[in-house]
């Protein structure tokens, strides 16, 4: 059967997160050729009929989740790459079971790291650091069959190093400079703005030690003739902060600002290693942030200063970065962890309430995204990219405010139905667009394969 053009979500309790931050309790909200077309109280019925027509008596629709920092070529590592510091987590295990994967891995990989994100409320990404032989076109093509919103990273590179001397990448990940900045060209070209500009290319230059100074600089060139954003690991461990001082006498932000590639067109991951001055300048350059906080307390980085860069005026989004550091691609975990971090941090409960955490999970992944006037919020006109999930539970009864049951109580496991541009992708719990069965059985036998091609002992 067709899509419908018309549907109608019904009877919810509608967390708008408009400039209001109105919540609508028996909500309705219609949606027509993918679009939010009228948001109803309780009793108003929207002024036209729709096709299709979806209960959504006794659960919170919410605006899809935005997952802004995603390996999708680290699902098929869960379980491989535990309980290591972050150098030796990346030299011992992940670069060499990476560095040999296939482009059916790299695909395979992608469509589990999706459906999990689709079964957990998420609906739009930025998938980082896709390398050749993870299969660009592959991933990109699951994109779209998935249904889901993607900003697809290229990586770019020079050099095979990263942070301290040693670190050197398995040659099954090494790309040359020429090929990988032809292949993002390419691919920006062959696959920028298609479905509606539902699937983007992004330019990933890779973190300190793993492109030259010069590199840098033609990779912020080179985003601005394409008009492609760029996303990149920053700051992450104290290594990048003795690197960037020993090699530029800078601190990474500073480097980063030097070379052209801070701005509200560029996305940091981590910025956990951050003095005042450069939360200030992340700030006034109006930069975006991908705060991962089980990332980098599972890997021991340490806790980024995240409500210091909300206040600097900094766009902070969430990232759940990727099977092997996390070790799930579960938003609403990362809402909860994002939110008790920080006030175990600074020893006060005021900072970082569940609204402000929902703000970054929704609009602050949309604004890092470039897409602020399209995803976000419920409102009129933007895509109608919905989360519903289901309160009928133990652990999200009784509720007085939606948005605390929602950032504290709840899990990826409660999200009943998903909408992307007004396309059901998960409804009742089961995926639509992505053959669950198939997905998981094909991920269990290729990580096998994978680790004894690669000879780690894992
Ligand atoms: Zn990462």
């Amino acid at each position: 059967m067709a899509d419908p053009s018309s549907v109608l979500i019904e009877d919810g309790i509608i967390v708008t997160m408009d400039p209001r931050r109105r919540v609508i309790e028996g909500g309705h909200i219609l949606v027509e050729g993918g679009r939010i077309a009228e948001i109803r109280g309780p009793g108003s019925k929207p002024s036209r009929r729709a096709e299709q027509r979806i209960s959504a008596k006794g659960m919170a629709v919410i605006p899809g989740l935005v997952d802004t920092h995603v390996h999708l070529a680290q699902s098929l590592l869960r379980g491989c790459a535990d309980d290591l510091s972050l150098v030796d987590w990346l030299k011992k295990r992940v670069w060499p079971i990476q560095g040999s994967f296939t482009r059916e891995d790299g695909r395979v990989s992608a469509e589990l790291s999706m459906l999990e994100m689709v079964k957990s409320g998420t609906t739009s990404f930025v998938g980082v650091d896709i390398v050749s032989r993870y299969g660009f076109e592959g991933i990109a093509n699951a994109v779209v069959q998935a249904g889901m919103r993607g900003a697809l990273a290229k990586t770019i590179m020079d050099s095979p190093g990263y942070g301290r001397k040693g670190s050197i990448m398995p040659a099954g990940l090494v790309e040359k400079k020429d090929e990988c900045v032809r292949e993002a060209k390419s691919m920006i070209r062959k696959w920028n703005r298609i479905k509606g500009g539902r699937v983007r290319t992004w330019v990933a230059p890779r973190s300190l030690g793993g492109c030259s100074k010069e590199l840098y600089e033609e990779v912020a060139e080179l985003a601005r003739e394409q008009d492609a954003r760029v996303t990149m690991h920053l700051a992450e461990v104290n290594e990048d902060v003795k690197y960037a001082r020993k090699n530029f006498g800078l601190t990474p932000f500073e480097f980063i600002e030097k070379v052209g590639l801070a701005g509200p067109r560029s996305l940091f991951a981590h910025m956990v290693w951050l003095s005042g001055s450069d939360i200030r300048r992340v700030g006034k350059t109006r930069s975006n942030v991908a705060h991962c906080p089980s990332s980098n307390l599972k890997l021991a980085s340490g806790i980024s200063k995240v409500p210091e860069l909300l206040g600097a005026g900094a766009n902070v989004g969430l990232g759940c970065d990727g099977a092997p550091c996390n070790n799930s691609y579960d938003m609403i975990r990362e809402m909860k962890l994002a939110a008790v971090t920080q006030k175990g941090r600074l020893l006060d409960p005021l900072t970082m309430p569940a609204t402000t955490v929902l703000e970054m999970a929704t609009l602050g992944g949309a604004r890092a995204m470039g897409l602020e006037t399209e995803v976000g919020s419920i409102e009129a006109g933007k895509r109608a990219d919905l989360a519903l999930i289901d309160l009928k539970k133990p652990h999200l009864v009784p509720y007085r405010d939606i948005v605390s049951n929602v950032v504290y109580s709840a899990m990826g496991s409660d999200v009943d139905a998903v909408t992307v541009d007004g396309k059901l992708l998960l409804r009742g719990g089961k995926a639509l667009t992505l053959d669950e069965g198939r997905i998981m059985g094909e991920a269990q036998k290729r990580q096998d394969e994978l680790i004894s091609r690669s000879g780690v002992r894992a």
